[in-house]
């Protein structure tokens, strides 16, 4: 059992090279083909006005594919319907029964809550397959205060625990997150020009904690340690929800914390281990079952 701390950064692999975009975004590589991605769609008035006013003719995918096709000069969509057909006739027809039973209902052991960032998506780094985890992915994967009131990730979070009855909600940082350097960049709290800053103010307790125990580390180092304490400030943030602490009491919900390390592709995991009252100075939250997999 351990104190509710993230792991000691002082040889952590990234301090040697922490970005928060890889270098093609950073020279500007991908950014072309976004606004061609983004324009083709701009352009594209009428077709959207149509799919509005007749939902059908979503189905008929040749004219919006060609068109995309055409304005763009790219093929991501016979990319993406290669998959598609691909997915479709390697898994999901070969495990119909299964999709078919899906279409039933759902019974998720785990909620969880990850980044978007699109490098980590939790299905793909972890296995999860269709109807084995309710997922919501929002910047730096942070879940505000009960108080704070309602957003999608709290709303996510009610289904899941209430409908759902999930036993597990498993929150997932992981390294190089950009909405947690945007958080330690924050320099005027205040400002609420921009939603990006409005929103990682969430994670305001975990800056603090780093900022109080990791000032010796430079920022990148910083950056990282925050990723952690971040989860675990969720991780406590969960607990302001009546409904979740109630379930934690009782043992039928556990909460736990996840780290994916994309740099060296390696994913610790931790238990948070809570049987009395956060507001209570004396009793801390620790963690428990901490396990490093690589
Ligand atoms: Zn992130």
């Amino acid at each position: 059992m351990a104190a509710l701390a993230p792991t000691p950064l002082s040889k952590h692999p990234l301090s040697s090279s922490p970005k928060i975009f890889d270098s093609r975004v950073q020279s500007g590589e991908i950014q072309p083909t976004q606004f061609r991605f983004l324009a083709s769609f701009r352009s594209n008035t009428g077709v959207r006005l149509k799919a509005s006013a007749e939902p059908p003719a979503l189905t008929r995918c040749d004219k919006p594919e060609s068109l995309v096709e055409m304005e763009s000069g790219c093929d991501l969509f016979d990319e993406l319907k290669n998959r598609f057909l691909s997915f479709k006739s390697q898994k999901y027809m070969e495990n119909s029964e299964h999709y078919q039973a899906l279409s039933k209902g759902q019974a998720p052991k785990f909620m969880v809550i990850a980044c978007a960032d699109s490098r980590v998506c939790p299905s793909n780094i972890l296995g999860f397959e269709p109807g084995e985890a309710f997922t919501v992915r929002n910047v730096a994967n942070m879940v505000p205060t009960f108080e704070s009131g309602p957003s999608e990730t709290n709303a996510a979070l009610e289904f899941a625990v209430n409908t759902l009855e999930v036993e597990n909600i498993l929150i997932v940082g992981h390294s190089c997150c950009s909405g947690i350097r945007a958080l330690m960049s924050l320099q005027d709290e205040a400002d609420s020009s921009s939603f990006i800053r409005s929103w990682v103010i969430v994670g305001k307790n975990a800056k603090l904690s780093t900022k109080a125990s990791a000032s010796n580390l430079d920022f990148d180092q910083q950056c990282t340690h925050c990723e952690k304490a971040s989860i675990n400030n969720s991780l406590l943030n969960l607990l302001t929800y009546p409904w979740i602490e109630e379930k934690v009491k009782k043992g039928v919900l556990s909460l736990h914390g996840g780290y994916y390390d994309f740099v060296d592709c390696t994913f610790e995991k931790w238990t948070l281990d809570y049987k009395g009252s956060i507001t209570d100075g004396k009793n801390r939250a620790v963690v428990k079952d901490r396990s490093f997999w690589c």
